[in-house]
């Protein structure tokens, strides 16, 4: 652990996953690797990751193929709105039991689709294959297969079980179903794009669809922010795939490239700076001269209206430290630029699912002394977070307890947040959020009450 405190709480096999930036190399830096085993990680299991990419299809029936425990991660887990059907938000379970582990769950499955097809009619439906069936071997492929021939619907077969990896094998096992769906058949080009990664949480989808729609730019399909399945049809006719969520969509973004011949660019609409990066970025791999100065105009109004706003908050916010712990490694980074640009050095920097370019562009902005970390644990975060005395904790649900035992602020970053902090609309938000967390009386009464 190179340049880091050691504690007895921190494992020894998690060493060359954190390193303090102080100028040594990192060349034995380890990331996007399984967890340590007993690490306590933060990651949650791949039906869970193939669940939240899978969930805001608006249109779209899933069946989680296991225990009923399994079916409570839905659409309360990650709040994708629609503009459409609302039929998503249900969950449908097999409700595996002991006899069922013991006979075989597949004679259930079958009936649950039956249901499920003549009550609702749907047009697809998910069939997520989670911990218990990968143990007793149900071939749920072969049941999703002969239900497609009997309904003449889509099953799709989502091949999950929780124990096979972490989330970002859910990822790709979604993609994998995505691909299922939209079919690589070729389909008459446009030049629309289709935007992968945004998940449309509290509405974040219609704000860069209002951006790209301001510079002339169509979409052609969602994937998966309030998406309908007929809209996903028509991927195949863009000219362009954007990834917000590199994390969740690269794998998807790099299938389409191959095997339908769509380029990808990354995109981040999280911050002034990379909200307008993105834009303009979007306009250049189009090579749309139109759009780009639209785009340049557009992003310059904006960015002057925030001026006001922004040196107002600087000095409530200036000298400030934060702990970033996200899921991947692009909105680390956008995270960073956009507490660089308001003063607040990030002292702790982590993700679940960053890949080594991201760590490397992580450790060029943050400053010397940095806490670096990969599929950190509450122990390691603790650590940290009071070792380099942060004054906030950005990241998720499994986060956020944390942050308040220990008495410092948090800011929600993750799937259940209810305002949208993407775009130039989302600075403010995300500022104001910020220094209300940070701000609040209540961190000086706590200190002084365990004084
Ligand atoms: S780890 Fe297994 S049992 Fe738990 S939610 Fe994931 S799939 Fe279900």
């Amino acid at each position: 652990m190179k340049g880091v405190n050691q504690s007895t709480t921190l494992l020894k096999e998690r060493e060359d996953f954190i390193y303090c930036k102080d100028g040594c190399q990192t060349d034995t830096f380890r990331c996007d690797a399984e967890s340590v085993s007993g690490a306590v990680s933060q990651r949650a299991c791949v039906y869970c990751g193939a669940r939240v990419v899978l969930n805001p299809i608006t249109d779209a029936f899933h069946i989680v193929h296991g225990p009923i425990g399994c079916a409570s991660y839905t659409w309360d887990i990650r709040g994708s709105l629609t503009s459409g059907e609302e039929l998503y938000r249900n969950s449908f379970s097999t409700d595996l039991g002991e006899q069922d582990v013991i006979f075989g769950g597949e004679k259930k499955l079958t009936a649950a689709i039956d249901e499920v097809a003549s009550l609702y009619a749907p047009k697809v439906i998910f069939v997520y294959a989670t911990c218990i069936v990968g143990v007793i071997g149900d071939d749920v492929k072969a049941v999703c297969k002969m239900a497609e021939q009997k309904h003449g619907i889509r099953v799709i077969p989502v091949m999950s079980p929780g124990f096979a990896g972490h989330k970002s094998v859910g990822y790709k096992m979604a993609c994998n179903a995505i691909m299922e769906l939209i079919g690589t058949e070729k389909r008459e080009k446009t030049n629309r794009i289709n935007i992968l990664g945004d998940f449309n949480l509290a509405g974040e989808m219609w704000i860069i669809k209002d951006y790209l729609n301001q510079i002339g730019i169509d979409v052609a399909a969602q994937i998966t922010g309030d998406a309908s399945c007929e809209q996903l049809m028509e991927a195949g006719s863009a000219a362009l795939n954007i990834v917000q969520c590199a994390g969740s969509m690269t794998y998807l973004a790099k299938r389409m490239e191959e095997e339908m011949g769509i380029p990808y660019v990354k995109v981040s609409f999280f911050g002034i700076e990379d909200t307008t990066h993105s834009l303009l970025r979007i306009a250049q791999a189009l090579g749309n001269e139109e759009a780009l100065k639209k785009a340049e105009m557009l992003c310059e109004i904006e960015k002057n209206k925030l001026q006001d706003f922004l040196n107002k908050y600087r000095k409530n916010l200036k000298g400030k430290k934060a702990a970033i712990y996200v899921g991947g490694g692009f909105k680390a980074i956008s995270l960073i630029k956009q507490f660089n640009e308001i003063g607040i050095d990030t002292v702790v920097v982590g993700t679940q699912t960053g890949k080594k370019d991201d760590y490397e562009i992580i450790s060029q902005l943050v400053n010397p002394g940095t806490v670096v970390l990969d599929d950190a644990n509450p122990a390691e975060l603790e650590t940290f977070m009071k070792q380099k005395e942060a004054d906030i904790l950005v990241g998720g649900v499994k986060e956020r307890p944390l942050a308040y035992k220990l008495g410092i602020a948090f800011c929600d970053h993750n799937h259940e947040r209810k305002h949208p902090l993407a775009g130039f609309i989302g600075v403010k938000n995300f500022i104001k959020e910020i220094n209300l967390s940070m701000n609040s009386p209540v961190w000086d009464y706590i200190r002084r009450e365990s004084l």
